[in-house]
Formats: C-alpha cells, structure tokens, sequence
C-alpha cells in the first residue's frame, strides 16, 4: 500500500485541497514553492502511462479543475505542472505555482509552518468548491 493510499483513506495525515469519487489533492509536504499540490488517483497505479486512456483523461480534466483553484488562491504567474514519480510509485500530477524556472526544477524548496500549510489548504479547497 502506498503512502498516498494512506493519506487517501486517511491513515496518514495531509493538508487536502479538493477531492472527488476518483481523485485526491492535496499539499505537498516538501514543496518547491508555496501552494505545490499533488492530485492523485485514489485508485494505487505505479505510472501514469499505465492508466487507462479515461482514467488518464479524467485525471487531467480534474489536476485542469484543481489548477483553476490553485491560480485564484495562489499569486504567481502561472501554475506548472509536472509528473515525476520517482520517489512515491502512485500516480500524482505536482501542480507547482510558478514564478521562476526553479520553482519547477525540485531543488528549490520553502518552508510552511503547520498553520500556514491548513491557511493554504483551505483557501484552495474553498476556491475549488467556487468553481465546481
Ligand atoms: P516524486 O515521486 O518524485 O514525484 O515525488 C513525490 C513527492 O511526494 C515529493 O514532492 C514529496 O515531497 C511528496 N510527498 C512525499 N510524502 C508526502 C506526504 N506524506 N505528504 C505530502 N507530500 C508528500
């Protein structure tokens, strides 16, 4: 079981910022840059390519709806996206709120205090139910 399982059943803690039947988002706890969020299937599947062609259609269609969210929440100039999975073998899209290129590049990280991670959650997830 991975750890995102975990987070997803709710085994292990996060700062969730939306959720649908198929699909959990929520912060990154090691963020490149204020407001990084994953979304994940909640169905565990290793890589992204191994997804059927719909699951991976409805994946986009909901990291499209999260990434609206994140933009009204989050100043920056536009949100990056990006699929790695080299480190956790479940599929997650990193949505990364960008102002430079090395906000995008996993070497540049910042540091949020608890409550500034649960401020940042809530004021995506309060963006994503606006907007659906
Ligand atoms: P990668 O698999 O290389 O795409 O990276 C996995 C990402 O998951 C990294 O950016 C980690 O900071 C993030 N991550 C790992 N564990 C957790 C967790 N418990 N909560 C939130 N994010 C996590």
């Amino acid at each position: 079981m991975s750890i995102f399982t975990k987070i997803i059943s709710g085994e292990l803690p996060s700062y969730k910022v939306a959720e649908s039947e198929e699909f959990f988002a929520f912060l990154d706890i090691n963020p490149n840059a204020y407001g990084h969020t994953l979304v994940v299937p909640k169905e565990e599947e290793d890589r992204i390519f191994d997804l059927s062609n719909d699951a991976y259609l409805r994946l986009m269609d909901f990291t499209y709806k999260v990434a609206k969210a994140i933009e009204r929440a989050v100043p920056c100039k536009r949100v990056g996206m990006s699929v790695i999975g080299l480190e956790v073998p479940h599929v997650h899209v990193h949505l990364v709120p960008l102002q430079e290129m090395a906000d995008i590049q996993f070497t540049k990280k910042v540091t949020l205090t608890k409550q500034e991670f649960a401020t940042l959650a809530a004021k995506i997830d309060s963006e994503f139910k606006v907007l659906n």
